[in-house]
């Protein structure tokens, strides 16, 4: 090939020769490969997006137990379904699975649909996971671009435009399904499915984003990048913009610290105890909406300090919180100091998270009538927007409020930093 970006010189017929080859020796054994059911195949990808293979792994077939085909997962509560997924993140993924399977049972029969356009028509599914469904599941002559085979595509042909360009993914999906043979009468059962999985195995193991072992490559006399050592500067990502710093606090609110708290239900059949730590279920539009986690508030994206007791702004969200949602009697609710800290990252936040327990002191006072209540939209990017407003709306942040005792915290779908919390209690409750 002597013209980047050209795919007409390029040999598909003896690179696909090649890399059959190649794969026959070095493919991947994953259990979504080792039996390519449609159902199978569609799991492993939606838990593949934004998660690795290693932690995948560990969640696929626990998964596909419980819920072994799409009826089982449209029969599933929101809830179950979370638990299951709980540590894998981006739980809407999780839901929207949920919402898939029920339309696949009530629009086709409780089987997969095999045509591309009912496969894109399912909530959560896009064009690549389209693609991988129908030719890893159906072996069908449907191309895949993910994060491997974009950046062995780019590379083979020496694309130095951003990948992401209307234009590169022009490019980059034609040259995809150019390696995939015409159909006909004559063709080896599997080709699609393997060929499409040699593409993202070379581009995993060989052309790794730094650093590709191109003198293993058994693509490389076809590779634009290696005959003008472009490995480099291909493929052109485009530049991800620096994490948000915040900070928030996570309450540990016990029974006792909070009694007359009408709103918060005990948890059926399990005994009362003092000890026992309030629960929110996060509500609809929030982040980690339908999880369950401790009340959580942003304190503002400045703020070093671990003593928040004088922070009026974060007193006021409490105090909102705690009187109008959680039914608790007026008083003067402070957060206490930050008794451990956590740090993660979230969207495009990386957040410092102190563990911390409210005060109060009882006072005459009615409880504030004045604010509005409405439901949350999206995460709030400005703490600080409100502050000095004598009256404002506060966001409802729970759709259920629980007490839990301590030792069945592990049984409740959790945000990570949420689970990792709760082991912080468990530890911190059990040396007291
Ligand atoms: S020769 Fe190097 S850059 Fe080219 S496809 Fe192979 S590993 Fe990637």
């Amino acid at each position: 090939m002597t013209e980047s970006n050209d795919e007409s010189n390029f040999d598909f017929s003896r690179a696909r020769k090649v890399l059959l080859s190649w794969f026959d020796a070095n493919e991947r054994r994953f259990p979504w490969r080792d039996e390519p059911t449609p159902y199978r195949v569609w799991i492993s990808e939606i838990m593949l997006q934004q998660t690795t293979t290693q932690t995948v792994l560990g969640y696929f077939e626990r998964f596909l137990a419980r819920f072994p085909n799409p009826a089982a997962l449209a029969a599933a509560s929101e809830e179950e379904v979370l638990k299951f997924w709980e540590g894998l993140g981006y739980y809407r993924r999780a839901k929207m699975a949920r919402d898939a399977a029920r339309e696949i049972v009530a629009r086709f029969d409780g089987e997969f649909p095999s045509r591309f356009e009912d496969v894109l028509s399912l909530p959560g599914i896009g064009r690549y996971a389209a693609g991988a469904i129908l030719s890893f599941g159906f072996d069908e002559r449907f191309a895949i671009l993910e994060a491997n085979t974009t950046r062995l595509h780019a590379r083979l042909l020496g694309l130095r435009s951003e990948t992401t360009s209307a234009e590169s993914q022009r490019i980059l999906w034609r040259f995809a399904e150019s390696w995939l043979p015409r159909e006909s009468s004559r063709r080896t059962a599997g080709v699609y499915r393997r060929i499409n999985g040699a593409l993202t195995d070379l581009g995993r193991l060989i052309c790794a984003p730094k650093d590709p072992s191109c003198e293993r490559c058994p693509l490389a006399k076809f590779c634009e990048s290696e005959r003008l050592s472009l490995q480099s500067i291909v493929p052109v990502l485009k530049k991800k913009a620096d994490p948000i710093r915040r900070t928030d606090v996570a309450l540990w609110i016990a029974r006792e610290d909070l009694p007359g708290a009408k709103n918060v239900f005990d948890l059926p059949g399990a005994e009362r105890s003092p000890t026992d730590v309030l629960l929110i279920r996060r509500a609809a539009g929030s982040l980690w909406a339908g999880l369950w986690d401790f009340p959580r508030f942003e304190v503002g994206n400045a703020s070093v300090s671990r003593d928040f007791s004088s922070d009026a702004f974060l007193s006021d969200r409490l105090q909102f919180f705690l009187e109008e949602e959680a039914g608790a009697p007026a008083s003067d609710y402070r957060v206490g100091a930050s008794l451990a800290t956590i740090t993660h990252a979230v969207t495009k936040y990386r957040v410092t998270l102190h563990l911390c327990q409210t005060t109060s002191a009882r006072t005459n006072r009615a409880p504030k009538k004045e604010r509005t209540l409405f439901e949350f939209k999206e995460l709030p990017t400005n703490p600080n927007a409100n502050r000095g407003k004598s009256t404002r709306p506060c966001a409802r942040i729970a759709s259920e409020t629980r007490w839990v005792p301590i030792d069945k915290l592990r049984e409740f779908p959790l945000s990570s930093p949420g689970r990792r919390i709760a082991e912080l209690i468990a530890k911190l409750a059990s040396e007291r």
